[in-house]
């Protein structure tokens, strides 16, 4: 049995993120309450709507239990939402929006592809063997400030989509979009 891993599943992209892990055989739990952190060494954030996650993080008193554990180090892969929920500074966010400050980036939401909402392209990405991954962006964010601890592993035009700061990678699109397994395999190895 492959590792024990979570996805967010209060709103949003979470089902083809759990088939993904799954498919590389990991044990993979929806996580909906605090109960269901026990044993999970690794955790996705999915793309959804910030504001509506934000909130139910809150309500369901997942926020703070997710907080300690991103501090102790426990690997995070989050994807556009998940992205804005782990910046250290929101742009265009809700007054009350928290996010969890795991990696030093300043997001600005719905940013990217303004006139066009999505959009597709094929990114180049900083060590991952096997040629381009095909990336799909949904009124994805836009990346305004990248602190000096944060590695830029893809651009688009020149700017940051896809990043890593400690164990925590946060990409602007949507990867379990794509067929492609390489990103979701690469969290899964950080994990172990
Ligand atoms: N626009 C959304 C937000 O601000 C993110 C979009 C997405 O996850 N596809 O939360």
């Amino acid at each position: 049995m492959g590792p024990k891993v979570g996805v967010l599943a209060l709103q949003g992209a979470s089902q083809l993120h759990v088939d993904a892990l799954a498919e590389l055989g990991a044990h993979v739990v929806d996580v909906r309450t605090p109960e269901h952190l026990a044993g999970i060494e690794g955790l996705v954030l999915p793309g959804g709507e910030s504001t509506t996650i934000s909130r139910l993080l809150e309500l369901s008193g997942l926020f703070d239990p997710i907080a300690e554990r991103l501090a102790a180090g426990m690997p995070v892969l989050g994807t556009c939402a998940g992205m804005i929920l782990l910046a250290s500074e929101l742009l265009d966010g809700r007054p009350d929006q928290r996010s969890f400050g795991a990696v030093d980036l300043a997001v600005r939401r719905n940013a990217f592809g303004r006139q066009v909402d999505s959009f597709e392209t094929d990114l180049a990405v900083a060590g991952l063997s096997g040629g381009d991954f095909h990336a799909v962006f949904i009124r994805a964010p836009y990346v305004e400030r990248a602190g000096a601890g944060v590695e830029v592993l893809a651009t688009v035009d020149g700017h940051p989509v896809l990043c890593r700061q400690g164990a925590a990678t946060v990409a602007a699109f949507h990867p379990e979009l794509s067929g492609d397994l390489r990103l979701h395999d690469a969290f899964l190895r950080e994990v172990h």
